[in-house]
């Protein structure tokens, strides 16, 4: 697999195609790390292993990345889902984008340069690649506790959290420059650690993501102290799935219900 990732990856280096392939390195210890790949002689760093589990878009919405124009990334199923999230809010462009990623058979690597490309390769491989994890216990189990439960769960969860946004800064979609929370004339949000502070920030946290987060388990992989964001967003995805009647692919295709309405909608005051 790495052998003909690394050669698709150096093949748009060298015709430059593409000025950066973003993909992933060893880390200082036994683990891998998300890496930039601008020359072709840079390709040799680079891996790709069950244990590249980042989520590489995040970085497609940052100014310098987007500076270089077209570039590679390599993707894995979690990341796909994401870069068709940031295509369909028109936030990145697909014509400046080869998507690299690990086709079915051995060693077979798939480029996708479109949209469509993407949700088509999506559809088909991504229900047999998913195993359950942890967090699926965890979403069950919040889902059979009573409305109080789940408020004191949050709450004594929240209450752990040191605000280091760490969750923010590893979602690819939560791209906004400037974030309410940061604001401080007017300070909506308190800006130090403690519980009523902690509850506004995630919230608006999840508000925000209601009905657009991909559930790729980015926020709760980078959360220090381990509070796990990932059951929170996916318990909410899971609600607005049952009350728009939305398949996974139609939710995935940009369905975006909190933050569309239609003209003939009931609620006045969205117009
Ligand atoms: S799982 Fe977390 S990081 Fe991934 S899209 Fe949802 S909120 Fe963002
Ligand atoms: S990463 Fe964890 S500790 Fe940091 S702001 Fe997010 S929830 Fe709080």
């Amino acid at each position: 697999m790495i052998k003909a990732m690394k050669n698709k990856s150096l093949e748009l280096l060298t015709s430059q195609e593409v000025r950066v392939v973003i993909g992933y390195e060893k880390g200082t210890k036994c683990s891998t790390r998300p890496s930039f790949f601008f020359l072709p002689e840079d390709i040799e760093r680079m891996v790709f292993d069950e244990e590249c589990k980042n989520n590489l878009a995040v970085y497609l919405t940052k100014e310098n990345i987007k500076n270089y124009g077209r570039l590679a990334i390599i993707a894995n199923d979690k990341t796909l889902q994401s870069i068709v999230k940031l295509i369909s809010e028109n936030q990145i462009r697909e014509d400046n984008l080869f998507v690299l990623t690990p086709g079915s058979e051995d060693g077979q690597v798939i480029v996708l340069n479109s949209i469509e490309e993407i949700k088509s390769f999506v559809n088909k491989s991504i229900p047999s690649q998913k195993e359950p994890d942890s967090v699926d216990e965890l979403v069950a189990r919040i889902r059979k506790m009573s409305r109080e439960e789940r408020w004191k769960y949050w709450q004594d969860e929240f209450a752990r959290c040191i605000r280091c946004y760490a969750c923010r800064a590893a979602c690819p979609l939560c791209y906004c420059t400037r974030c309410t929370v940061e604001s401080s004339q007017p300070q909506w949000v308190p800006v130090a650690s403690h519980v009523l502070g902690n509850m506004e920030w995630h919230i608006i946290r999840a508000m925000h993501m209601s009905g657009r987060c991909t559930d790729c388990g980015a926020c709760a992989e980078a959360c220090p102290v381990n509070i796990n964001l990932q059951a929170l967003t996916r318990v909410v995805r899971e609600s607005i799935q049952d009350e728009f009647n939305l398949t996974t692919e139609e939710y995935l295709e940009g369905n975006n219900v909190l933050s569309s309405f239609k003209p003939n909608d009931n609620e006045t005051f969205i117009r």
